[in-house]
């Protein structure tokens, strides 16, 4: 092991995590403690922050409230194991930590408030669902689409 020192960083308390939003495959097995995003994550935002100093790793005391890592072998190779972070109130996992740092930084900058988040798995999210434009890129408006369902079915 290494003896790199390590230091424990508090998140904010806001989120937009969904705890609803969990694995239905039964090949998926949490991660507790989520180590790897837990120290991706936090050395990331330390250094965004500019206070993170050489040798030293960080790790979040936690996750967003919703959010949690499971893992599974993959199908076609056992030996690769996907780890794939739940909650996201689209319902759609992060493949990745640094997929899911620009989501959390915006949460963490906007009280938990995923409006304007620019991560890939909100695509759609800062617009409203009249204001998609012919411009509006296919992933985008297919985001939107399902944002839309979603406050129809709320009704
Ligand atoms: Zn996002």
């Amino acid at each position: 092991m290494s003896s790199a020192p390590t230091l424990t960083v508090s998140i904010n308390p806001g989120s937009d995590g969904d705890s609803s939003h969990r694995p239905q495959n039964a090949a998926y097995r949490a991660k507790i403690p989520p180590n790897l995003y837990l120290e991706k994550i936090g050395t990331q935002w330390m250094q965004w922050r500019d206070e993170a100093k050489p040798g030293v790793r960080y790790y979040l005391d936690r996750l967003p409230d919703g959010y949690m890592l499971f893992e599974k072998p993959r199908p076609s190779n056992e030996k690769v194991v996907d780890k794939h972070l739940f909650g996201h109130p689209n319902h759609k996992h992060f493949d990745s930590p640094n997929r899911f740092f620009p989501h959390f930084l915006h949460l963490m900058n906007s009280n938990g408030s995923n409006i304007g988040c620019p991560c890939t798995v909100c695509g759609g999210t800062t617009l409203g669902p009249g204001l998609v434009s012919s411009g509006v890129p296919k992933a985008h408006s297919k985001a939107v689409t399902s944002i839309k369902r979603k406050w129809d079915s709320l009704d």
